[in-house]
């Protein structure tokens, strides 16, 4: 699915180009059936400028012609101008109207893809991933710091409720934020269901909304995408994984661990600290068993890059099962 996108956008650009061709003629019509007059003027402009193209094209033309034809165009223009917002339309009218104007609905400028390409490259994504469901219900907007607990925990030096605030406090103060100008990356470590899902997802929500290209997936999912990226040479695959601008990796730990994956994995998260390019890792590790489970490699990579955010509490998910029975 992943490979079609480019396909898919070049689609979406000619339905847009197509979308104001109609748009365009429909004006026109509407223009010649009330005011006739406004498109012979039009017509005559389109006549010189036919003109002024064959005057370049031979040669023989002396300076005066080609000046002449071109002050003719510019007055049946002005007047043209001047007609339009007499019976209350915009001088632009019956031009053509290109929602991004900078590439003119190609999506390129030259062989450069266009700022808008990113942005529909996302909402494209977006809607693709079933990420759009999920964020529906996980947001900050749903987010209830209230399900965890308010006195302390063993050991710990905050509450869950506290040490969950500050995690949240940070993440909406500090990393969101700062995000365009940060190259930080953040592990969350803690038990399951302490709420690492759920901020992760809120994360990828806020940047998607504002036109980031979020990648979410669990580490089964990462480790399905490098082997099509190794195998199948996958290489948009490759490019979406490696230069996204955040990658999500849920549930580090859970995937099956063999030399290829070990392999990849260090690769893709070395590679994206090289880039700066952003990634958020969750586990159920503690960073002790994490150090232990992964080559000295990995781990380094992983506790010498990235922001430690520790969650802890009774388990979320089997907090609110309970509390709707
Ligand atoms: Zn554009």
């Amino acid at each position: 699915m992943i490979k079609g996108y480019q396909g898919e956008l070049m689609s979406i650009y000619q339905k847009i180009r197509d979308e104001e061709n109609n748009n365009l003629r429909n004006r026109r019509a509407e223009i010649e059936s009330l005011y006739p007059e406004i498109i012979e003027l039009d017509k005559e402009i389109q006549k010189n400028s036919l003109k002024l193209s064959l005057s370049i094209l031979k040669k023989d033309n002396t300076e005066k012609t080609f000046n002449d034809i071109k002050d003719t165009i510019t007055d049946l223009r002005a007047k043209k101008c001047e007609m339009l917002v007499e019976k209350g339309y915009s001088p632009e009218y019956l031009n053509m109207h290109y929602r991004c104007s900078k590439c003119q609905d190609t999506g390129y400028i030259g062989v450069t893809k266009c700022d808008c390409y990113k942005s529909k490259l996302v909402r494209l994504f977006y809607k693709d991933s079933e990420l759009e469901d999920i964020l529906r219900d996980c947001n900050f907007k749903n987010f209830n710091l209230n399900l965890f607990e308010s006195s302390k925990s063993d050991g710990e030096r905050f509450s869950p409720k506290t040490n969950m605030k500050n995690n949240v406090d940070f993440i909406i103060n500090d990393f969101l934020p700062n995000f365009k100008h940060s190259n930080e990356n953040l592990l969350f470590y803690g038990t399951p269901g302490t709420g690492k899902t759920f901020l992760s997802y809120c994360i990828a929500k806020e940047l998607l909304d504002k036109g980031n290209l979020v990648v979410y997936k669990t580490s089964d999912e990462v480790i399905k995408a490098l082997r099509e990226i190794r195998f199948n040479n996958d290489t948009y695959l490759e490019k979406l994984m490696y230069d996204c601008d955040l990658l999500i990796i849920d549930d580090l730990g859970s995937e099956q661990l063999n030399d290829f994956v070990a392999t990849e994995l260090f690769n893709l998260i070395n590679k994206r600290i090289l880039k700066k390019k952003q990634m958020i890792i969750s586990t159920n590790f503690t960073l002790s068993d994490l150090a232990k489970h992964y080559s000295e490699r990995i781990s380094s990579r992983l506790l010498g890059n990235f922001k430690l955010l520790k969650f802890y509490s009774e388990d979320i998910r089997i907090k609110i099962n309970l509390s709707k029975r």
